[in-house]
């Protein structure tokens, strides 16, 4: 079973993330938590390269297909394997996060960003894909991680990536959750764990 977290920068994915996988886990799963981009040795390479600032003027097709590379690595190296054994497999940002920023965010068709990562991890999509919704304004709020990361673009531009995101989401209701991400981490917690219970074949 694959499951997405999807959503921008200080979404809350990461705590998300933990908190599932260790719901699932205690309920005797293998749960193999991963992220993109940077899970395989290669991947690490490729968000170096992404996340330096002196990439700031990579080209947007270019920054486009090093995420569907990176991609491509973490499915065929990390996802498939895991799924294949019959592991739960959670990732933090997948093909939707390429749809929502080098599509919708820069100027580059989503549907075109969708079709080069559907080849690039031949056509795997989640069973499931949680997005976690919030204004950009409460992110800022709440990003002190990296807060640079959000400054660097307009914000205009995360704008475009929340709309990116939930364009997607209405597109396939069945295939995605959609939570109000400003709520505190508990209530966000629990709202997955309730579709998962559904879900999930436990
Ligand atoms: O999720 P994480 O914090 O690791 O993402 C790193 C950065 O890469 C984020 O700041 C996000 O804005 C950016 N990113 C992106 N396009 C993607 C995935 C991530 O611009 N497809």
């Amino acid at each position: 079973f694959f499951i997405a977290f999807e959503g921008g920068d200080g979404a809350g994915k990461s705590t998300q993330v933990q908190a599932i996988a260790e719901w699932i886990r205690s309920k005797g799963h293998e749960v193999v938590v991963t992220r993109e981009p940077g899970a395989t040795p290669i991947g690490k390479r490729l968000r170096a390269i992404l996340l330096d600032v002196a990439s700031a003027g990579l080209s947007d097709r270019a920054e486009a297909l090093l995420y569907a590379a990176d991609r491509a690595e973490h499915v065929n190296a990390v996802v498939r394997p895991a799924l294949e054994r019959g592991a739960v497999v959670i990732s933090d940002r997948y093909i939707d996060s390429s749809v929502a920023y080098q599509g919708a965010g820069r100027d580059l068709s989503p549907t075109e960003i969708a079709r080069i990562n559907r080849w690039a991890t031949e056509g795997l999509v989640p069973h499931l894909t949680v997005l976690l919704d919030v204004s950009p304004e409460t992110a800022r709020e709440r990003f002190t991680e990296a807060p640079d990361r959000l400054e660097s673009e307009p914000a205009e531009f995360h704008q475009r990536v929340r709309s990116g995101f939930l364009a997607l989401a209405a597109a396939d209701p069945a295939r995605y959750l959609v939570v109000d991400a400003g709520q505190e981490p508990d209530e966000v917690t629990t709202v997955v764990r309730h579709r998962l219970d559904q879900d999930l074949p436990l």
